[in-house]
């Protein structure tokens, strides 16, 4: 169906509407309006996230010089894949009912351990150990030392994508997470690293909380992002959760005990260069003063010595 929202046409990929949702597309539009922040709050399964991907779209329709990219961070990977499905069906309904081609580029952006096609290193499975394998197989100070040694192991999808992928865009439509697998197995390109640039001239990304939030992670993957874009936090109740989060280191009893044991060493490595020094310095002043002796013995010291 067709709506009007205050003079906006918005298309609304079902045949019926809750009354709910027309008051949550208006409050959301007077926020766009206003270029302001806005809380939204609604009862869950009563269809929040179409209504304001619906009203958002249209929007950047409308205005796309004013709203060129919509950030869509969500908590978990099948929230994030559920605000993709529901994306695809309401862009393929804006297409059937206008007529027009789609020219959107709609992703989601994940880890590499749910993006990774690298057979051995994505069997890896745990985040960190699929993170750090990659780094090792495509660091580029790892990358420079295979210039010299090529046996080092390399990635073909990294390669792959550095070689051509960087320079192509990918082309418009709706990726979730197997799209960009399937594509980037396709043409051989890493699809972490393929959607990673993507997000750059997409205009609808949906990510995880941390890359916006996470300043380690948000440094890497979101600095780029223009500014004007329309941010939405899913279930933002979450919000002040995943900074904590962000901002947290555990500490273990290992890492404590490995700690305390490092300090030792140094200490003992400190203590030892201590007196090694000393019997050094105390050795060199005794050459010295031994060298001192002999010269006024043999009355060659010119100073002092032959004037008294
Ligand atoms: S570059 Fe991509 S495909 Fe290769 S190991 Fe890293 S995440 Fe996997």
């Amino acid at each position: 169906m067709k709506l009007n929202i205050e003079g906006l046409l918005v298309y609304f990929p079902y045949d019926y509407i809750y009354p709910e949702q027309y008051s949550y597309m208006l409050e959301l539009k007077r926020t766009l309006d206003a270029k302001g922040h806005g809380v939204l709050e609604m009862p869950s399964g009563t269809g929040k996230t179409i209504s304001l991907l619906s009203l958002i779209l249209a929007y950047q329709k409308a205005y796309p010089l004013e709203i060129t990219k919509l950030i869509y961070c969500s908590r978990t990977v099948p929230e994030i894949e559920k605000v993709v499905e529901e994306l695809r069906k309401l862009i393929e309904f804006h297409c059937k009912e206008t007529g027009e081609a789609n020219n959107f580029l709609a992703l989601a952006l994940s880890s590499r351990k749910n993006l990774c096609i690298h057979p051995e290193v994505s069997a890896l499975r745990i985040g960190k150990e699929v993170d750090g394998k990659c780094h090792s197989l495509t660091a580029s100070y790892i990358r420079a030392q295979r210039l010299s040694d090529p046996s080092l192991p390399s990635c073909r999808f990294y390669e792959g994508f550095d070689a051509i992928g960087r320079q192509v865009p990918l082309p418009p439509g709706v990726y979730n997470l197997d799209d960009l697998k399937e594509f980037g197995q396709k043409k051989g390109w890493c699809p972490y690293f393929l959607a990673r640039q993507a997000i750059l001239h997409a205009n609808i990304v949906v990510y995880s909380y941390h890359y916006l939030l996470d300043p380690k992670i948000a440094d890497l993957v979101s600095k780029e992002l223009t500014k004007k874009a329309v941010v939405v936090f899913d279930e933002a109740h979450n919000i002040d959760n995943v900074c904590i989060d962000s901002m947290s280191v555990n500490i273990t009893r290992r890492t404590l005990d490995r700690c305390t044991s490092n300090v030792e060493t140094l200490q003992t490595t400190i203590q030892r260069i201590k007196e090694t020094d000393a019997a050094k310095l105390k050795e060199e002043y005794r050459r010295l003063v031994e060298g001192l002796k002999e010269v006024l013995q043999g009355g060659h010291f010119m100073g002092k010595v032959s004037g008294t």
